[in-house]
């Protein structure tokens, strides 16, 4: 199994691009379907999901709009349960189909703090789509409408996802080793 070592970790291979590949095409599958009609704004909950919104905006065929919000809730290898905003979203969104593009949904604590921010704007539906799903993690109730891989409760890094701010441009995701 192939390693790779970042700062003072090890990580073994554990999705390979391929398996996002495959993940991504499915995904867009039902979002080609099912949003065609809704002229949706997608906004990538950055940093993380950079990559993953990329890849994922170029097999979506219906027309919509992308912006950025910047939150941050994790250090090192754990959420701090709190979640910060980096950057905001300048879009007006009342009336509109949104549909947030996350990496990963861990406890669930991010997307539902952007959910109830965004409610208050009054938009007409807010849709989930995370490339990855903790089901162990999650503490939340929140609703994900297009989930890519579930997977267990381990640290991961690669696709978007960083250790320290590292791993991010591997194009394979990778577990932590203890
Ligand atoms: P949540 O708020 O659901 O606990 O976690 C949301 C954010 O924490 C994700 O968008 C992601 O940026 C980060 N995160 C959660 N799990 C992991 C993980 O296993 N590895 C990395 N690198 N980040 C994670
Ligand atoms: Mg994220």
């Amino acid at each position: 199994m192939k390693r790779i070592q970042l700062l003072d970790k090890q990580f073994a291979l554990s999705i390979p691009a391929s398996d996002i590949k495959k993940a991504l095409w499915e995904m867009a599958e039902k979002m080609n379907k099912e949003l065609k009609d809704q002229n949706p704004l997608m906004i990538c909950i950055l940093n993380g999901s950079f990559m993953f919104s990329a890849d994922l905006m170029k097999l979506i065929d219906f027309p919509c709009e992308i912006s950025f919000v910047k939150l941050a809730s994790y250090e090192g290898m754990g959420s701090t349960g709190k979640v910060k905003q980096l950057i905001g979203l300048n879009e007006e969104i009342e009336g509109r189909t949104v549909v947030l593009l996350e990496d990963i949904v861990d406890t669930g604590v991010t997307i539902e703090n952007l959910m109830n921010q965004l409610d208050s704007q009054k938009p007409k539906d807010v849709k989930v789509a995370t490339l990855l799903f903790k089901p162990e993690a999650c503490k939340k109730n929140v609703k994900l409408d297009y989930v890519g891989l579930e997977i267990p409760n381990d640290f991961i890094v690669g696709y978007g996802l960083d250790y320290d701010g590292y791993g991010r441009n591997l194009p394979d995701i990778y577990t932590v080793i203890d």
